[in-house]
């Protein structure tokens, strides 16, 4: 067994959980179970208009209704910006980050002139105009130089990926035109701060991981391994979430909303009590995920 398996649960406080969210935290502490291992719970905060005030103690108490308590303090990713900026320092004075001067328009008009793909999921594919310099513009942003390549990776539920992240995706934002740090750079150095060993999270962020890695690279990190859980669908067929439906989770009947949550995993109902359940359900775990290197 690997003890030295450290798994997490990273929510932003953007309102409570919900039967969706509730998969990626039961996947992820069973996860963490099945291993012998860790498991950590992290605040993800840094994108503070979108937070809800008090969101955070909610989620930590629902947690705790369902059985699921970390086994550290919860960290808060808004107490950590001296890590984030340290982090950036290192990848600019390593030529890896560079402050782009671009708003949205200028950025629409460069894809336009090239021919370059647009768009992956809403976002705009950086073109790199400010890789050369401002062009005698502000900088705004602070952004990833990532480096041509195609990213490999094996998820335990999805099985191989690849993504190429230049052409895909393009320089990433680290550090946000409103001074806000990003999620990909908060994440990477969270996740090697807390010696996460494996991410289990919800599939919707999948597309994310060839980021993370690039970045996790640059910064001469370990690379954790990933498991996407499946997602929880709204009423539009979209993932579950507040725009669609989605309504806080009743951890009054904190088996109930257990019991939905290990089906989405596909673990058997169960009855008794939640602690009883959570162990049946890590050994079912451990036959079906079959914890990696085990
Ligand atoms: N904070 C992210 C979310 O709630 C999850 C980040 C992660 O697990 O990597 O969607």
């Amino acid at each position: 067994m690997a003890c030295a398996y450290v798994g997490r649960f990273a929510p932003s406080p953007t309102g409570p959980l919900h039967a969706g969210s509730l998969v990626a935290a039961l996947a992820s502490w069973l996860d963490a179970r099945a291993h012998g291992g860790r498991w950590l719970v992290r605040i993800e905060d840094v994108d503070q208009p979108r937070c809800v005030p008090g969101a955070d103690r909610l989620i930590l108490r629902q947690l705790a209704d369902c059985g699921l308590l970390p086994d550290a303090q919860p960290l808060w990713q808004s107490t950590r910006s001296a890590l984030y900026q340290a982090a950036l320092d290192d990848l600019a004075s390593a030529g890896r980050a560079y402050p782009c001067g671009c708003s949205r328009k200028d950025i629409e008009q460069a894809l336009a002139a090239r021919g370059r793909p647009r768009e992956r999921h809403g976002e705009l594919v950086y073109p790199g105009t400010c890789r050369t310099g401002l062009h005698g513009r502000e900088p705004r942003a602070w952004r990833f130089r990532v480096e041509p390549g195609v990213v490999r990776w094996t998820d335990r539920r999805l099985g191989a990926q690849q993504q190429d992240v230049e052409a895909e995706v393009g320089d990433f934002v680290l550090r946000r035109a409103d001074g806000l740090w990003a999620y990909q750079l908060a994440v990477v150095v969270d996740d090697a701060q807390q010696g996460i060993t494996q991410v289990v999270r919800g599939e919707d962020l999948a597309d994310n991981t060839a980021r993370q890695i690039h970045l996790q690279q640059a910064l001469r990190l370990p690379t954790p391994g990933y498991l996407h859980t499946p997602l929880v669908l709204g009423s539009d067929g979209e993932k579950l979430s507040k725009q669609n439906g989605a309504q806080p989770l009743d951890t009054s009947e904190p088996l109930a909303a257990l019991n939905q949550a290990a089906a989405v995993l596909g673990l058997a109902a169960h009855g008794g009590s939640v602690a009883e359940a959570l162990a049946a359900w890590q050994r079912q775990w451990r036959d079906s995920y079959n914890p990696a290197g085990d």
